[in-house]
């Protein structure tokens, strides 16, 4: 499996017909053989990710040289910050992901986007992916054993290391409550997993991979409070010492983010911390009193956003 991580680097094109959201990279397995549009320059050097700053200077991007999907967006994640996205479908989150992770390249005049200074285009795709860590809202287990499935965020780990991410993304117990604990096969042919439980699941093999920064997608679809509250502890444990960017659709996961950014029409039009937003009194307020007064409905609608 470990000879499918260059290929699996180059799925950038088919990912865009198959999916709109965050990829999923082992769904895009059986995709190999597809052509990439996006092509390292002649001996780029690798990626070298010292302070995990990442800047969008001034971007610009449209899938279609049409409707523009993003106009003039500039911004920081400083070192070891999260910054969250929020905004009405269609308004440009994932397009800043897919950008970052490199699924297009940003042409002469749409800006750039750098991370410790560096321009991403000017350096290996494969050291730029080994850097980021991806935990998509429906992630895709492999029909084997759990221990598999979480090891496979680094190839080669002890079973000590293992079961140490699965505790930090809260897995450990529930794990542990299977007959077979942590061989027990999982996916389509064996012990199906909540929603919830994939997702920590990727959330321990991404503390393995061990990332600096991290993009997360979070589920659209409402998660009842304890099953919550695991994820957000996994998540904080993962979050800590990385720099992240998070799409948030439940406004009150991100009320602890260091910056959120109010997209609009591919433009940031609000940005600060939950406080500095709510007292602005603008959007991101309006949102929030949407979303609450939505909690306390009895059908509550999380489309609101
Ligand atoms: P959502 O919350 O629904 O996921 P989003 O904020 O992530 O929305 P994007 O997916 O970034 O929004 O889309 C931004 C714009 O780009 C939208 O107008 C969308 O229709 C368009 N767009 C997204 N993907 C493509 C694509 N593959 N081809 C053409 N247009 C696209």
């Amino acid at each position: 499996l470990a000879q499918l991580y260059g290929p699996l680097n180059q799925l950038g094109t088919v990912y865009r017909s198959i999916n709109q959201s965050l990829v999923d990279t082992e769904r895009l397995l059986k995709l190999l053989n597809e052509p990439t549009e996006v092509n390292d320059v002649p001996n780029a050097p690798d990626l070298i990710v010292q302070n995990g700053e990442i800047e969008f200077d001034n971007v610009s991007f449209a899938y279609d040289d049409r409707t523009p999907a993003l106009k003039g967006v500039s911004f920081k994640v400083p070192t070891n910050s999260s910054v969250a996205l929020v905004g009405e479908s269609g308004a440009g989150k994932s397009t800043i992901l897919r950008l970052l992770y490199r699924f297009y390249d940003l042409k002469e005049g749409q800006g750039r986007i750098l991370i410790d200074g560096k321009d991403i285009r000017e350096v290996t795709q494969k050291s730029l992916r080994n850097a980021i860590g991806v935990v998509p809202q429906d992630s895709v287990l492999f029909n084997t054993s759990i221990k598999y499935n979480i090891g496979y965020g680094k190839f080669g780990s002890s079973d000590e290391d293992i079961e140490a991410a699965a505790k930090s993304a809260q897995m450990h117990e529930r794990i542990m409550s299977f007959p077979e604990g942590y061989e027990t096969v999982v996916g389509e042919r064996g012990v199906r997993l909540s929603g919830g439980e994939k997702q920590r699941v990727a959330i321990a093999r991404t503390l393995l991979k061990n990332p600096p920064i991290l993009l997360l997608d979070e589920a659209t679809s409402a998660l009842d409070t304890s099953t919550e509250k695991d994820i957000q502890k996994a998540l904080q444990n993962l979050m800590l010492g990385r720099s992240s960017l998070s799409i948030a659709h439940r406004l009150s996961t991100i009320a602890n983010a260091d910056i959120i950014l109010v997209l609009k029409d591919g433009q940031i039009v609000e940005q600060g911390s939950h406080k500095e937003l709510l007292a602005l009194d603008g959007i991101f307020a309006s949102m929030w009193a949407d979303q609450v007064s939505a909690s306390e409905d009895p059908a509550p609608s999380i489309h609101s956003v």
